[in-house]
């Protein structure tokens, strides 16, 4: 019978909703607050996003159920570009993001239509990212729901902007950022296509002298002027004649465009094809010397200026270039300014000589400038000489210094004789933003930026992410990583949807600075919800009290005309959830927004209101690839629902991944989750609780395995190795209960009902935050009468974990596995095994040495000392290798059984053997089985065998 999901599902989704199980209030109880970085509603959510909530969703209803009053809510992202640039797609009839709106996400048409209207697409995608959350299954506090446009909400961002701005962290000032000239915006990771953070280059323009012109040529390394012999042209480029503020410069097409955005005046004067530059020559303005320009097809229009300077001693690439010309057929006159040409040495470096590019070109055995060899040369050439290079007497005034330390300097000195200018070039590219649109890098002016450059602001974000749990614990090295590069970051847009700047209403607070604190609101949008908190009158000292404990009820009571009770009870449900306890997101946003996240709870709040934790999770790859659309391999959620059931896929997720991993998605694993399920839910139907009779040696050791379960499922939870605690309940168990099957069927019985109802209620009991509905649907079925999501979580109970229940389980498993190995070994067909176990002499030296090595002691020659030292063991000294071995076996097993093990009572190993192998082993090897104790005065043992019984190791004669 196969399980209709749907149907379970939707029984007990509604019977959450009916018990307003998820809404949470304020009590008596200890609370946890667990967030999650709430959705842009510009598509529906695809597996992919399923991640993280569900993550999310597992670890509030495992607090739940350990007592806590967990908050867990929910809001929408309304602001920002993405909703934008979507709706201009639409309005320009974008063919691809049409298509796909219509056939991958089933969105109806008339729907489409509207579309152009920005609202209307969050509105739209905001249900339906609803709808999905609710059949995942998500434990979600609906009443607490906003979005980001909700005017109580706009007023809240410009008291956190307001706020910011008061402690100079929010200022005024001309920086770089990534922007779209088709939208006139900033853009950052959340405004690209392929969400990518726009990264950028800054370039030294070099000025060279060329008649009334300057040729300008971009470098990363400035010191390296003092070796420039000539430039590289590329004679096919048609390059721009313009007037950059009051200079005339001749740069490629590209480079002009790039300089409009750089804060500078650019006017178009005219054109000069490259080849007509060839063999002119150029002034080198710091030393006024003239050299000439060769033609290079590797000089690119779009990178830099579109020409390059020369500097073939310390350049494997200007090196070859020039033994590459030397070969060709050139004009006379060329060709003798070409022979004249000699590099110019200006660096030393150890393990170099005179010409470093040149031995490397060498070394590298690079043949032509098209050889992609040159990138490593190039590589190791620069890499020595910026860590290991001095420069030469040649560098004049800078002679001596580190090439490490040279850049900067020289790179000043050059900007302050007005030889050299500043170009800045996207790294990445090409950035394309979500409008289609290619982004450039902007200088802007008189704008407003976060000062994430601040020194003391940084120390305390730092601070911050010292104290707090940063699960999983790897990627806090990535978070003081970004703290370290970090600077000022634009927080304003003039497009989009938001919250206008309070000074200067032309401006719109962007995305990534208006999502930072609003889990505070979370607290508070209960209130918005119901009416209780309007928009108007709400003012600075609203928010000072509520959230700062600033100024007094009634005054805010006056300004707000809301009663003084009404305000306090605001507050009070703002002091009981704050701080936030968990914070979920993917690895996606460590860069960004949970980085800011901690910087402006850092700002605003004070310590006792900063996070407590970070959980970061990887992506989730579909049969092992990337999503993404044009691989047309999405699914969207809400389908996955419909052909799957939620459960199946939350397992699927949870399954295939530890946290920071990439999640390996695929069908196959769904519908064998779903086996997995099905087998356990129709155990469930037929279980009965039935009392539980006197335990037998089997049951002890099943109900303590059953503890052990617990203990480690709660500890992996607590870590969220959410992978280990499924595979433990679902998995890892299974092995335990068929070898308890096979031991209840060896003794026919059939009184374990009740055992086994206990142990799968614990199961389901810990299943249930994974598969909250079919775990339901167990737990009604074990005839539980309360629902298993607002159970008690399993407690871990170290009395009923038997040690010498578990021990002595073991040493019987172990002994059969030990036969069954020497009969695949020897393929003997036995007549007879015989089984010796040591005797209790030797017991009490094993408890003894375990005793030992648990505190360190594994010398062989000490533990001996001692051992003989007491009187009750001093007889070891005839077994010395005994004790050898002894050790050995010990420190061959892991600390948790070297616990167990010193725990567990002495007990007699013999009698336990002979209760509990003899019938077992005549089920499995069809032959009597015998146990002797080695000090037995009627023991058959023909070989002798018997002396080399060890505790735990059993010897074993078969015939
Ligand atoms: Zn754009």
């Amino acid at each position: 019978m196969e399980i209709n999901w749907t149907e379970i599902e939707n029984k007990w989704r509604s019977k959450w909703i009916e018990n307003k199980d998820f809404e949470t209030n304020p009590n008596e109880r200890p609370k946890k607050f667990i967030t999650v970085a709430y959705p842009y509603p510009n598509s529906p959510q695809h597996i992919g996003h399923g991640r993280t909530y569900t993550l999310a969703d597992v670890h509030a209803r495992f607090y739940r159920m350990q007592g806590y009053n967990v908050l867990f809510p929910m809001a929408f992202h309304y602001t920002g570009t993405p909703i934008l640039g979507m709706a201009k797609r639409v309005e320009a009839n974008d063919k691809e993001l049409i298509d796909n709106l219509k056939n991958l996400y089933g969105v109806p048409e008339e729907s489409i239509k509207e579309f152009v209207e920005p609202v209307k697409i969050a509105d739209y995608f905001h249900e339906e990212i609803k709808t999905g959350m609710i059949e995942m299954g998500y434990s979600i506090d609906w009443r607490r729901e906003f979005t980001t446009i909700d005017p109580v909400y706009s007023k809240f961002i410009e008291w956190q902007i307001n706020i910011l701005r008061e402690k100079n962290l929010i200022i005024q000032g001309s920086h770089p950022v990534g922007w779209c000239p088709k939208d006139q915006n900033p853009v950052s990771q959340h405004d690209t296509q392929g969400d990518v953070e726009p990264d950028f280059t800054e370039y030294i323009l070099i000025k060279f002298k060329y008649d009334d012109y300057i040729i300008p040529t971009a470098t990363l390394r400035p010191e390296t002027i003092f070796g420039v012999v000539n430039l590289w042209v590329n004679p096919e480029i048609i390059y721009k004649k313009i007037t950059v503020d009051d200079e005339k410069w001749i740069v490629s097409e590209e480079c002009a465009y790039k300089l409009e955005f750089l804060d500078k005046k650019i006017t178009y004067d005219g054109e000069i094809k490259g080849s007509e530059l060839i063999g002119k020559t150029v002034t080198v303005t710091h030393r006024e010397e003239s050299i000439v320009m060769l033609p290079a097809s590797f000089v690119e229009s779009g990178t830099g200026t579109g020409m390059v300077m020369s500097v073939p001693a310390h350049a494997p690439f200007d090196y070859q270039a020039l033994e590459d010309i030397k070969k060709t057929q050139l004009e006379p006159e060329l060709a003798s300014k070409v022979s004249k040409i000699t590099p110019i040495s200006i660096i030393q470096t150890e393990g170099y000589g005179e010409n470093p590019a040149k031995e490397a070109v060498e070394k590298f055995g690079v043949t032509d400038q098209n050889d992609p060899k040159l990138e490593e040369a190039t590589k190791e050439v620069y890499g020595k000489e910026f860590y290991g290079g001095k420069l030469k007497q040649n560098t004049e005034k800078f002679s001596g210094i580190k090439v490490a330390y040279a850049k900067d300097t020289i790179k000043e000195w050059l900007i302050e004789n007005k030889h050299a200018d500043i170009l800045l070039e996207l790294t990445n590219t090409p950035v394309k933003c979500r409008c289609g649109a290619e982004c450039v890098v902007k200088v802007l002016n008189n704008q407003w930026f976060l000062n994430y450059g601040d020194k003391n602001w940084k120390e305390s974000a730092t601070k911050c992410f010292d104290q707090m749990n940063i699960l999983p614990q790897e990627i806090k090295s990535e978070f003081n990583y970004v703290i370290g590069w970090l600077r000022e970051r634009a927080c304003a847009r003039q497009h989009g949807l938001g919250t206008k700047l309070p000074w200067d209403k032309d401006w719109i607070v962007e995305s990534l600075s208006d999502s930072v604190i609003y889990m505070a609101y979370y607290t508070i949008s209960k209130f918005v919800n119901n009416k209780t908190i309007t928009a108007e009158n709400l003012s600075k000292e609203f928010f000072d009290y509520i959230f700062l404990n600033k100024g007094d009820a009634s005054n805010v009571s006056e300004i707000t005309k809301m009663s003084a009770d009404t305000i306090d009870e605001i507050k009070k449900e703002f002091q009981y959830f704050y701080p936030v306890d968990s914070r979920h997101s993917g690895r996606d946003l460590v860069p960004n927004h949970l980085t800011f996240f901690v910087l402006n709870h850092v700002a605003i709040f004070p310590e006792s209101n900063w996070p407590k934790e970070i959980v970061v999770n990887g992506s989730v790859l579909m049969n092992g690839s990337k999503m993404s659309k044009s691989m047309g391999n999405i699914i969207p959620l809400r389908k996955a629902i419909q052909d799957y059931g939620a459960d199946p896929i939350r397992l699927a997720i949870i399954i295939s991944a530890e946290l920071l991993q990439d999640a390996d998605f695929n069908m196959e694993s769904v519908s064998g989750i779903q086996n997995k399920i099905e087998s356990l839910y129709h155990e469930c139907i037929r279980l009965k609780a039935e009392k539980i009779e006197s335990l037998e040696a089997e049951d002890r050791w099943i109900l303590s395995k059953t503890q052990s379960m617990v203990s480690q499922v709660t500890a992996a939870i607590e870590k969220m190795r959410l992978r280990e605690a499924l595979h433990d309940i679902l998995f890892a168990f299974e092995s335990d209960l068929s070898w308890y099957m096979k031991r209840v069927k060896a003794k026919n019985r059939e009184n374990i009902s009740g055992i086994l109802h206990q142990i799968n209620s614990i199961r389901v009991a810990m299943l249930s935050p994974f598969a909250p509905h079919i775990a339901e649907e167990m737990w009604e079925k074990l005839d539980h009468s309360e629902m298993v999501s607002t159970s008690q979580w399993p407690e871990f109970s170290q009395e009923n974990l038997d040690a010498t229940a578990i021990q002595s389980e073991e040493l019987l498993k172990s002994t059969i596995d030990d036969v069954s190995n020497i009969l695949k070994v020897t393929k003997i067909t036995p007549q007879k095994i015989t089984i010796y176990t040591a005797d209790s002499f030797k017991s009490k030296v094993y408890h003894s040495i375990l005793e030992k090595v648990i505190v360190g002691q594994t010398n062989m020659g000490i533990v001996m000392k001692e051992l003989i030292a007491s009187p009750d063991t001093s007889d070891v000294k005839k077994i010395p290798d005994f004790v050898q071995k002894t050790i050995k076996d010990i420190l061959s097993e892991p600390t948790e059984i070297r616990e167990t093990k010193l725990q567990s009572r002495e007990f007699d190993e013999k009698s336990f053997l002979v209760n509990e192998l003899t019938e077992l082993g005549k089920k499995e090897f069809s032959v009597e089985i015998q146990v002797f104790s080695e000090s037995d005065s009627d023991i058959y043992d023909p070989k002798g065998k018997a002396r080399h019984a060890r505790p735990f190791k059993p010897a074993i004669l078969i015939e």
